[in-house]
């Protein structure tokens, strides 16, 4: 079967599924656990279990270290991880955009050195991937339509996605905005799929007069789309902005009508790990019910989730309030009684931006046990009001003597992943 053909059988019946099975999605994730169970018999790791006929709930939680750690005996294909990091950093090198093991494209997450995570497709795995990514993320339309897609470098897997209807031009995240602005105005896209920092760039240019389009649909992905961000982003671009909540680890969220992200349960089951006495944030444990090459059971992330609930487009599937961060965004500091106490960065980020109403543009960084560095692109006595509210919100909580310091560059690097607050202290010491 072709690879388009293969997509059009997984984009119907996601499309199918998700009607039918609107009311029963437990029996829909029993149904999805049990046919996994022939993936997982070939899984030296998981095949223990397999044999025992165990529930879900008995099977390990892991993490990205673990899954690292036994690569070789998680992958239903024999692929070894050191053979994989060889072919996938080759093609990095030479720029060559597909590195395959027989018919396996292997993927490298970005991460620090010794802490990347390597993810194998088939070809399979990726047409369904390219399904959801047209059913969830992009609809389906029989008009003709241009996707101005911004990433870090060309990949076979989104090229995958070019047809008739939609084609697809790549912008390089690396490239200074000034080279785009003729060639985003000159390609009038009709859907714009780039990082919240590198749609705020382009906002920017907008309101300057620079940048001319009208794209219908936007999608915000890779990173945190802070809730600041996106009301700016509604306002330039005067309209909904969507968002694709993905890692490495699959496609697990898109935005539904209300522009609200969902889980995709039809074919992800969630398990939530909460992280305070109120149940509001917590860990999501995924296991996802179509992985083949490389099964992903009980595999817990370290994002924090707020859920969001009744959502008003009716969805049976887990909603999203807010991605806060990850867990080394939690900022710890010690009380006067030398108690750690960790403060989550929605905190700080309500904090800052609710001190004043012009405060969009702002990173607070943790760089030592009493240091906080904050960056905020407005004048100075708006700085100072932020730093005071930051300052009441330590008090409130038994922290002193933390300096605020205020800098006049924002802790980002070009082509990295823009985190407004995060912690670059703790997990160091
Ligand atoms: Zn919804």
């Amino acid at each position: 079967m072709s690879f388009k053909s293969k997509l059009l059988g997984d984009f119907i019946a996601l499309r199918f599924l998700r009607w039918r099975h609107k009311k029963s999605l437990k029996k829909l994730q029993d149904r999805g656990w049990n046919k996994m169970q022939a993936v997982l018999e070939k899984s030296e790791y998981y095949q223990g279990y397999t044999a025992q006929n165990l529930p879900l709930t008995e099977y390990p939680i892991i993490n990205k270290a673990i899954f690292m750690d036994n690569f070789d005996a998680i992958n239903t294909r024999g692929v070894k991880l050191k053979n994989a990091f060889e072919v996938a950093r080759e093609a990095e090198e030479s720029r060559n955009f597909a590195p395959m093991i027989e018919d396996i494209t292997i993927g490298l997450s970005t991460g620090t050195s010794g802490n990347r995570g390597v993810f194998l497709a088939t070809e399979s795995e990726r047409a369904q991937w390219v399904g959801c990514i047209l059913d969830r993320v992009i609809g389906f339309s029989l008009k003709q339509r241009k996707v101005a897609f911004f990433l870090r470098a060309n990949s076979n897997l989104y090229s995958s996605v070019k047809s008739k209807l939609l084609s697809f031009e790549f912008f390089d995240l690396m490239l200074p905005m000034t080279e785009h602005i003729n060639r985003i105005n000159t390609l009038q896209p009709t859907i714009l799929v780039a990082q919240p920092s590198l749609l705020i760039e382009l906002a920017r240019e907008v309101e300057m007069g620079n940048v001319n389009i009208f794209p219908q649909k936007i999608i915000s992905v890779a990173e945190v789309l802070y809730p600041e961000d996106a009301v700016y982003l509604s306002r330039v671009f005067n309209q909904k902005i969507h968002q694709v909540y993905q890692c490495t680890e699959g496609l697990l969220a898109t935005t539904c009508s209300e522009g609200t992200l969902h889980f995709n349960e039809d074919f992800l089951i969630i398990e939530k790990r909460y992280l305070d006495e109120k149940k509001e944030r917590f860990f999501p444990i995924i296991t996802d019910l179509k992985r083949s090459t490389q099964p992903i059971v009980r595999y817990e992330l370290n994002d924090i989730i707020h859920e969001k609930e009744n959502c008003p487009c009716g969805s049976p599937f887990t909603g999203i309030a807010q991605i806060e961060g990850r867990a080394d965004d939690v900022l710890r500091f010690k009380t006067l009684e030398n108690i750690e106490k960790t403060i989550f960065p929605d905190f700080f980020r309500r904090a800052i931006v609710q001190s004043h109403d012009s405060i969009i543009d702002y990173t607070l960084v943790q760089t030592e046990e009493n240091r906080l560095e904050l960056f905020i692109d407005s004048a100075e006595v708006i700085r100072n009001m932020a730093k005071s509210s930051i300052q009441k919100l330590l008090t409130d909580n038994g922290i002193n003597a933390v300096d605020i310091i205020t800098v006049n560059e924002r802790h980002h690097e070009k082509g990295n992943k823009l985190r407004r607050i995060r912690n670059d202290y703790w997990k160091t010491n």
